[in-house]
């Protein structure tokens, strides 16, 4: 499903210079399920933008199923990951005059939906995370929790190859969080979506089957923990 070999990824020059990422190789197969842990500036966040095409990298390749992302341009990638690819990061990032519906819209019209499969597919999707009585709220009436389940129905919503999430319960207390990570375990029960999560919380990635350690930009560790 996503393979990625020798990435590099440098921020900034001389002195200056912060090697985010040293060589990482990283293989995930369709319907897995891993976590990225490590202390904070170890490179995980790096990661996580560059296999999804957010960053480019220096260098090194990256392949989602038959499509090498590390050689498309930037309007390409754009193309890719709204047919491939979903995000749900630590902060919610909905668009405040929209209503909970309108945002989980915004990428289905992007990607090329009529306005009355993507209005279909928002409520499917908005059911999901349990969240179809407040299709009509604006963000601001929802709470943290409530937001991050629709940025996670509009993650998912175009039934996405591969889920990326980034811190996503970070700001979020632990009934919330545990909320949320149940929901991205049912997307990948239901969809056979691959889920790969960034957490530094150790307690959340030992839920997933595997968990990647890293440290200084590079992987250190990559197991098969024990699932609960
Ligand atoms: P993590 O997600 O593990 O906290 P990051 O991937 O965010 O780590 O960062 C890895 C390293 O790269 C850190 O030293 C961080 O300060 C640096 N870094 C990340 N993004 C940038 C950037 N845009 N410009 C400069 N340095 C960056
Ligand atoms: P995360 O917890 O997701 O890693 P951060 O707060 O570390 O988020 O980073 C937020 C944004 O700031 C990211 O886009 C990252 O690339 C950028 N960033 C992180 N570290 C640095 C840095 N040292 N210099 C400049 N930008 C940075």
């Amino acid at each position: 499903m996503l393979r990625a070999s020798q990435l590099s990824k440098t921020y900034g020059t001389g002195n200056e210079a912060t090697r985010a990422l040293r060589e990482v190789g990283l293989t995930l197969g369709k319907g897995e399920m891993a976590a990225v842990t490590g202390p904070s500036g170890c490179g995980k966040s790096t990661l996580l933008h560059v296999l999804g095409g957010l960053e480019p990298a220096d260098g090194g390749e990256i392949w989602i199923g038959d499509e090498a992302v590390h050689r498309r341009r930037e309007k390409e990638l754009a193309a890719l990951r709204l047919k491939r690819m979903g995000f749900v990061f630590q902060a919610y990032h909905l668009v405040p005059v929209l209503s909970a519906e309108e945002n989980v819209q915004l990428p289905l019209l992007a990607a090329g939906m009529t306005r009355r499969e993507a209005e279909r597919k928002a409520l499917e999707a908005l059911e999901l995370v349990g969240l179809a009585g407040k299709r009509r709220s604006r963000p601001s009436a929802l709470s943290g929790g409530q937001s991050q389940r629709v940025a996670i129905a509009r993650a998912v919503a175009g039934k996405p190859d591969i889920l990326f999430a980034d811190e996503p319960t970070g700001a979020l207390d632990s009934e919330a969080a545990d909320q949320v990570m149940g929901l991205l375990e049912l997307m990948n029960r239901q969809y056979g979506m691959t889920l790969l999560l960034v957490t530094h919380d150790d307690r959340l990635a030992q839920r997933l089957p595997r968990q990647i350690r890293m440290f200084n930009g590079r992987i250190v560790e990559d197991r098969e923990g024990a699932t609960c």
